[in-house]
């Protein structure tokens, strides 16, 4: 197996698969720009959202803890707490608390680290609490680091120094826990109605506060968007976000923390829009590739059904069918090609008629040809062609006809379809009807409709009214010998084939005819038309052969007139010779097929009986004999007696050889003139010529 045999796809396969790529490239195409387009678009889109939002946040944020910045610094530097008086800045604190619920514990201490007043009794200075770090925090406004406290909740400490402006130093210290859940709040109301979700992380990357309780993100340290805002696509346990970072610090606030706000979204949330518009491209690719194979099917059938067509009409051709009549399905190149080839069918059709009807004539007249070549029996070979003809013209009827040897009248030799009484009695003068035309004219005659043919019509005399014939001159070495005539009662049934064929039957015929009549002319006598000497010399040779051959009999019958002499001497040499065809012809009715008569000479006459022996042959010699006597023989109206004398002899019963069998016959003919005439003798060993 070869590569090319390996894989053929059809036109239809191809088609397809063209249809496809044509349909499919492009839209694949467009989709998959569309898509990563509207992807860098909604990501842009994400981003610029959450850089608002971001600045939004920061504002609040940093609002809310300059808020509560200031409002610790007013707290300080009210009379009451710069007096550092407890009681009445307990007072005061808790009515703060109060009124503030972002307060969580707020507390004073003297210079000496003593708590002089609190909102919770319980409250203790943390034990690494300095307060050189108290005072640089509180002056450079930085804040203290975020504080998770045990019920969860994110706080930080702030802290305001108290100046005291007569002692020129630090008085003591307010401090405060701010809770962070403000922020919190502040972040879930900008993100009401956003699908994003939002976190604030510290210096150190923890939470302070999101939007809500399952809200993840990275840990994303302050160094890494201190410089620039941040957005990435990273996945957060195992889901990919769309981050964007942005640090407090970006922004020109005074004291701001070192905070990050992180607003993120899940891929598939923002990308939703994008992932139905991917699953709706994907849904019309396949569309797409639905219908282009259906219409490529479609497609393909306009081109295959014409070409299956004519690949189905061009294998009839091939198998030898030319009847298969193909037809186009179309009015394009295929519909025209086919056309053609029908056309070149029905031409292929015709010649193959053509050749096959030539391949009958001339097996036809081969065989014809052969049969009657070799038929030198005049009769038979007569018969023999008119069959033939009447068979391979089919032909209705059809009739022989022959010269006779004045070369005057045209007489029926054989005939098929016409009554006895007209194949006797037609006699025909050259001239006169069709085939005395046609021996005149020396040419043949074809009345494809005798009605209008005119030829036809112009002659006399003709016999037939309706339908269609054929009339051909036997011609053999110049010499017409006669006609052959063949008709059928549909006009213009017989072709110009039939013809042609018929012509060239007929000139077959002749050849056989004249040789036959040659030979018959060689062969018989020609007063009484019965075989002459030379014939019966090399028939009873080739008889007695046969005879050998097959240890049968054969038996001579020898005949002679009795007084002939006188009978000349009475009436006349002519009256003679007409009573030698008389008894020529009575010999000739009286004996089988089989047997051979023929004139032995002056008015002797000799019958051949193959396969009979003397006793058998005895029989048609007394026929002979009792017809020859009551034959009613008249001379100017007056009967005249005539008898004949027979003798029979047997080989191998009676003679051993031919020269044996012709004297003892003869030996039994001397025997019958001896015992008183007009009687048949079969041979006897005791008979002889010397003692009668
Ligand atoms: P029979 O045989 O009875 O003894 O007497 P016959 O008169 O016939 O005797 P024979 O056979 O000797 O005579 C033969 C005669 O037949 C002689 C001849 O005139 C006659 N003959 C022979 N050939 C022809 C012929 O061709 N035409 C005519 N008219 N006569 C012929
Ligand atoms: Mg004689
Ligand atoms: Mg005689």
């Amino acid at each position: 197996m070869n590569s090319r045999s390996f894989f053929k796809p059809g036109i239809r396969a191809r088609l397809t698969i063209i249809i496809l790529l044509i349909s499919l490239i492009p839209l694949a195409f467009l989709g998959y720009q569309a898509y990563f387009n509207q992807k860098k678009f909604i990501t842009e889109e994400v981003t610029a959202s959450h850089l608002e939002l971001s600045n939004t946040l920061a504002h609040g944020i940093y609002e809310n803890l300059e808020f509560t910045r200031r409002l610790l610094n007013a707290i300080g530097e009210l009379e009451a707490v710069k007096s550092l008086n407890p009681a009445v800045s307990e007072d005061f604190f808790n009515a703060l608390m109060r009124h503030f619920a972002f307060f969580k514990l707020m507390y004073l201490i003297d210079s000496e680290r003593n708590i002089i007043a609190t909102t919770d009794a319980a409250t203790k200075l943390p034990a690494d609490w300095l307060y050189s770090k108290a005072i640089r925090r509180s002056y450079q406004g930085s804040l203290s680091e975020v504080v998770t406290s045990a019920e969860g909740m994110p706080f930080m400490t702030l802290e305001s120094v108290i100046k005291s402006p007569e002692r020129l130093g630090i008085t003591g210290v307010l401090i405060s826990e701010v809770n962070l859940s403000s922020i919190r709040d502040l972040l879930r109301n900008a993100l009401k109605n956003s699908k994003s979700q939002g976190l604030v992380l510290d210096e150190a990357g923890s939470v302070i506060a999101r939007s809500s309780e399952d809200s993840r993100t990275l840990n994303i340290p302050m160094s890494e968007t201190i410089d620039s805002d941040l957005t990435r696509l990273r996945d957060i346990d195992g889901e990919p976000y769309l981050i964007t970072a942005v640090s407090l610090k970006k922004f020109d606030f005074y004291q701001a923390p070192n905070w990050t706000i992180v607003l993120q979204i899940p891929e598939r949330i923002a990308f939703d829009a994008i992932y139905k518009f991917r699953a709706r491209i994907i849904r019309i690719l396949s569309l797409t590739a639905v219908i282009s194979i259906f219409l490529a099917i479609l497609l393909a059938r306009g081109f295959t059904a014409p070409l299956s067509n004519l690949i189905n009409g061009a294998r009839h051709i091939s198998g030898g069918d030319f009847e298969h009549r193909i037809l186009p399905m179309s009015s394009d190149e295929i519909g025209e090609l086919t056309t053609t080839f029908d056309e070149m069918r029905v031409n292929l059709r015709s010649t193959k008629a053509d050749l096959d009807y030539r391949i009958l004539q001339l097996s036809t007249l081969y065989e014809v040809g052969k049969a009657i070549s070799s038929e030198l029996d005049f009769r038979k070979l007569q018969n023999m062609i008119l069959e033939i003809v009447v068979k391979v013209v089919k032909a209705e009827k059809g009739s022989l006809m022959l010269l006779d040897d004045a070369e005057k009248n045209l007489t029926i030799g054989v005939a098929v379809g016409l009554s006895e009484e007209i194949t006797r009695d037609t006699r025909l003068e050259i001239g006169e009807s069709v085939a005395g035309w046609v021996v005149k004219n020396r040419r043949p005659l074809f009345a494809g409709n005798v009605e209008t043919d005119p030829t036809f019509q112009s002659i006399k005399k003709k016999n037939i009214r309706t339908g269609t014939m054929m009339c051909v001159p036997l011609t053999a070495k110049d010499k017409i010998l006669g006609t052959l005539n063949i008709s059928r009662s549909e006009p213009d049934s017989f072709s110009e084939k039939d013809f042609e064929l018929f012509v060239n039957l007929a000139n077959q015929a002749a050849i056989a005819i004249d040789n036959a009549r040659l030979y018959r002319y060689a062969v018989t006598d020609e007063m009484t038309r019965l075989y002459n000497h030379r014939y019966f010399q090399q028939r009873l040779d080739e008889e007695i052969q046969r005879a050998d051959r097959y240890e049968n009999h054969v038996s001579l019958i020898i005949l002679d007139v009795d007084h002939f002499k006188r009978f000349n001497d009475t009436f006349g040499h002519p009256e003679g010779d007409r009573a030698l065809k008389a008894v020529a012809r009575l010999i000739e009715k009286n004996v089988r097929e089989i047997d051979i008569p023929a004139r032995y000479g002056g008015e002797e006459f000799v019958v051949i009986c193959p396969e009979k022996n003397g006793e058998g042959s005895l029989i048609p010699a007394e026929r002979i004999r009792t017809a020859i006597e009551s034959f009613d023989f008249r001379i100017n109206g007056e009967p005249v007696p005539l008898t004949v004398s027979l003798g029979v002899s047997c080989y191998p019963d009676a003679a051993k050889s031919k020269a044996d069998l012709i004297q003892k016959a003869d030996f039994a003919l001397y025997y019958s003139k001896q015992h008183g005439r007009n009687q048949a003798t079969l041979y006897n060993p005791v008979m002889n010529r010397n003692d009668g």
